[in-house]
């Protein structure tokens, strides 16, 4: 049966904690939220959908060669929607001949994702990815961040056995305006409450499913407390919607809270998870809710997820750090010009930026990156062989930038991360030895030394003209 052959979770590593946010402001507009996932300067959801998306195909359940479909669920696209998907699609390396679709505008994206991709002829990706953003003195408490992945395809290991929609007018109840990142208020009413749970309620009780036999169930979370309000009506148990409920460590990633919730499910029923009492071959229900809509899907089953120890650990930080890392607070102007790459050069260089890829060269077998030019070791004008390196590798030279020091175009994420360390990566390629240049991230600077083992990661490097660039950087692997 169709449904979920692999999955890949990403959560960005920084965690703030509540008691913070109640410290910061006197007051806190997250209940039940004890420590939410604050994406760094260099994130965002594309950079987030990449990684959950790689970790989901690292798997052999499916080659990304035969992918028909691509489907990203976001409502905080970082650039124009139209362009969201031909950067993951090459950031992955996917087919030419991929279908791509956006959904975004509501909560409830992710199911509506899924939907396309269990019609769809085919092995299909859909990524839930979102960084919601608010006011920060009051919207902003409660939202995480977070990316999910799905690969789904016929013979899956948690088959999608149901899936149900509800929709009714419901006036009123506004979680994202359509087209907005900003939230004005995530507080949620009684009525509001009310109007949710009867549109959950419809949904669940439309699946051939019992309530009652669900293992796990991930609810609409904005909240840690609204799940299980937004269950009264269902014979669902406490247990079940805890095991569905991530919003509590991460935060209210937007569209990405319920599937993160499902893989977490999930991978408690593989039955070799931390749950000593998950059974594997269990039943998880994910309610979404968004835009006047809840959807109900019934999953079977259950599979390992790569990357869902991202929802417990990190390294927390504190109110001022955050305020940074998200941009809020970015002091000054950068002067003067600085190293400027047009944009038809940028866009030349993408494989380089994205795939690592390198080149051979002819006559000498010597190995250059970037592929281009003359060959770094004979320096003859050739016709490079271009190859992929792998995507990890070891520091071999170190340097740190601290405030000043950086170029012009890199000053504001100096800014809001502090100093960063470059360093020359080796990575071993069959080929041969390709060494470049490359920004170390996720990582103190003083902590970072030659011999430490990096990989490979696509994360926002700058903006130039109004357009982000994205390219990869290196975080060590210890
Ligand atoms: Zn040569």
């Amino acid at each position: 049966m169709r449904g979920i052959a692999a999955a890949g979770a990403y959560v960005p590593r920084f965690r703030l904690p509540g008691d913070e946010i109640a410290e910061a402001w006197g007051t806190s507009h997250a209940s039940g939220i004890e420590r939410k996932a604050v994406p760094a300067a260099d994130e965002d959801a594309l950079t987030m959908a990449v990684e959950a998306a790689e970790r989901a195909l690292s798997s052999d359940a499916v080659d990304r060669d035969e992918l028909t479909l691509a489907t990203v669920a976001t409502t905080t696209p970082p650039t124009e929607e139209g362009e969201l998907l031909p950067r993951l699609a090459r950031a992955l390396d996917l087919p030419r001949s991929v279908a791509t679709a956006t959904v975004g505008g509501h909560t409830a994206a992710g199911a509506e994702a899924l939907s396309r991709a269990l019609d769809a002829e085919g092995p299909a990706l859909v990524v839930a990815a979102d960084a919601p953003e608010g006011e920060p003195a009051e919207g902003d408490h409660p939202l995480g961040a977070g990316a999910a992945a799905f690969v789904v395809a016929d013979d899956a290991s948690a088959p999608v056995t149901e899936t149900a929609w509800h929709t009714e007018e419901t006036p009123g109840v506004r979680f994202r305006e359509r087209g907005g990142h900003d939230v004005e208020s995530l507080d949620v009413t009684t009525y509001q409450r009310n109007a949710i749970r009867e549109a959950v309620t419809s949904a669940a009780s439309s699946l051939a499913l019992d309530p009652a036999d669900v293992d796990a169930a991930a609810v609409h979370q904005p909240d840690g407390r609204f799940p299980y309000r937004a269950t009264a009506d269902l014979p669902v148990s406490n247990e079940a919607v805890a095991a569905g409920t991530v919003v509590d460590r991460i935060g209210d990633a937007g569209a990405a809270t319920v599937p993160l919730g499902l893989l977490a499910a999930l991978d408690a029923e593989s039955g070799d998870g931390g749950d000593a009492d998950a059974e594997a071959g269990g039943r998880s229900l994910a309610a979404f809710f968004g835009g006047g809509t809840a959807v109900a899907v019934a999953v079977e089953g259950g599979l390992d997820v790569e990357g869902i120890d991202d929802l417990e650990g990190g390294t927390e930080i504190d109110y001022a750090s955050y305020l940074r890392e998200r941009g809020y607070v970015v002091n000054g102007e950068v002067a003067g010009g600085g190293a400027h790459v047009s944009l038809p050069n940028w866009r030349h260089s993408l494989d380089q930026r994205y795939r690592l890829v390198a080149g051979v060269c002819p006559d000498c077998g010597g190995v250059s990156f970037p592929p281009e030019g003359a060959c770094q070791s004979c320096h003859s004008r050739v016709e490079f062989e271009e190859f992929e390196a792998p995507r990890t590798g070891t520091v071999r030279a170190l340097t740190v930038i601290g405030q000043g020091g950086a170029p012009p175009e890199f000053a504001e994420l100096q800014q809001r991360d502090g100093a960063y360390a470059v360093a020359i990566v080796e990575l071993d390629a069959e080929a041969g030895r390709v060494r470049l240049p490359a920004q170390v991230t996720d990582a103190d600077p003083a902590d970072v030394a030659v011999g430490d083992e990096v990989r490979a990661t696509v994360r926002r490097i700058y903006e130039q003209e109004g357009v982000p660039r994205y390219g990869v950087k290196f975080e060590p692997t210890a």
